[in-house]
């Protein structure tokens, strides 16, 4: 896989606001927030699409979920999103799988 922008975040090449860390996976803020609260859960494991993971990123891609859950409940939030893009036709801009965690106001269904 390339070296994406989120790599360069891992690597400290260039700054973000960085709000939980562990072994596996990191999360910070999003630079462009679509809510009052958004941040990107992000494996440090380079896997570029939901796509590419395979049967041994089992343990990893929970991990995820639960690292979003817990930095959720560190930012307040009760009811939030979660969205993955997989793919540039469902949006996909950078190419290191990333969990969207959105909360802060209501969001309507089906999303845009
Ligand atoms: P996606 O469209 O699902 O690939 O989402 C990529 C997200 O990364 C977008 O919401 C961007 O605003 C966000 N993003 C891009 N560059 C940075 C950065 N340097 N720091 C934080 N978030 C970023």
């Amino acid at each position: 896989m390339s070296d994406t922008i989120f790599s360069r975040i891992i690597d400290r090449e260039i700054p973000a606001d960085i709000i939980y860390e562990d072994e596996q996976a990191l999360a910070f803020r999003d630079i462009s927030p679509q809510a009052p609260v958004h941040f990107l859960v992000i494996p440090k494991k380079p896997i570029a699409k939901l796509s590419d993971a395979t049967p041994e990123d089992q343990a990893l891609l929970g991990h995820l979920l639960l690292v979003a859950r817990e930095v959720a409940a560190q930012e307040g939030l009760e009811d939030f999103r979660l969205n993955v893009n997989n793919g540039a036709g469902a949006s996909q801009t950078v190419f290191h799988l990333h969990v969207h965690v959105l909360g802060g106001r209501s969001f309507s269904w089906p999303p845009g």
